[in-house]
């Protein structure tokens, strides 16, 4: 078994709408060593979203039917559904050493980073209230009643981002995602994730 150091849990939370998921595409995209960590969510699927692919879609019963069995390592309510993070996706990090992104809310990032020394908490900004609400709306996703729940719960969020290692404004996109993937690369080359390569240097020195 691995060095359970050696995996990394990059939690990144934005209020909906930010651009987290089009960030988080392009980081999957670019580095191959990453996994996504996926959710369980009694929310039903967008047009688009795929079962097992964005998320796992159940029903409320189902969902606290796994609550009860305590399936998970963290859930919360968000935007009046539930979502989960199921015990699995943690244990890849500490089992095999994997680095995984998390997209969650804030007391998700709060259940999953206490006591976890490996992982790095990033927070996605939006420029403003405006351009929030058009991001929502340009999505088409989302009913205006959905909306205001979102841009009301926005403020909420942002008020806990002093809590979080790293804050990226995402006003222009290639901007926020250099600053992302430089995130990565600078806590990935931490000694702390080096700990078995320096083990290994050394006894074959
Ligand atoms: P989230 O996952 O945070 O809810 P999305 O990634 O779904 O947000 O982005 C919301 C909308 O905003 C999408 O239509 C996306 O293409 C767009 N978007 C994301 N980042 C930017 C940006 N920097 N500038 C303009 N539009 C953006
Ligand atoms: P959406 O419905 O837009 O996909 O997600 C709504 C919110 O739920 C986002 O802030 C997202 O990060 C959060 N979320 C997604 N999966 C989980 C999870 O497993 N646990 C928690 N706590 N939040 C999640």
């Amino acid at each position: 078994m691995r060095d359970n150091t050696s995996g990394l849990l990059f939690i990144i939370c934005a209020p909906s709408g930010t651009g987290k998921s089009t960030l988080i595409r392009k980081m999957l995209q670019e580095f191959g060593n990453f996994n996504f960590s996926l959710s369980y969510t009694t929310r039903s699927p967008r047009a688009g979203e795929k079962q097992g692919r964005e998320y796992y879609f159940v029903e409320q019963e189902e969902f606290l039917d796994l609550v009860r069995k305590d399936f998970f390592a963290e859930w919360a309510e968000v935007h009046s559904n539930y979502y989960g993070t199921p015990y699995e996706e943690i244990s890849r990090i500490t089992d095999q050493g994997i680095d995984v992104l998390f997209d969650i809310d804030i007391q998700g990032a709060r259940q999953l980073s206490r006591n976890m020394q490996n992982r790095v908490l990033i927070f996605v900004l939006p420029p403003g209230k405006q351009v929030l609400e058009q991001r929502i709306q340009g999505r088409g996703t989302d009913s205006q009643e959905e909306i205001q729940k979102r841009l009301d719960k926005a403020k909420e969020e942002l008020q806990a981002a002093e809590e979080f290692d790293y804050c990226i404004t995402n006003q222009d996109l290639e901007q926020a995602y250099d600053k992302l993937r430089s995130i990565y690369i600078a806590e990935k080359s931490k000694t702390y994730y080096h700990k078995d390569d320096l083990k290994r240097l050394l006894n074959n020195w």
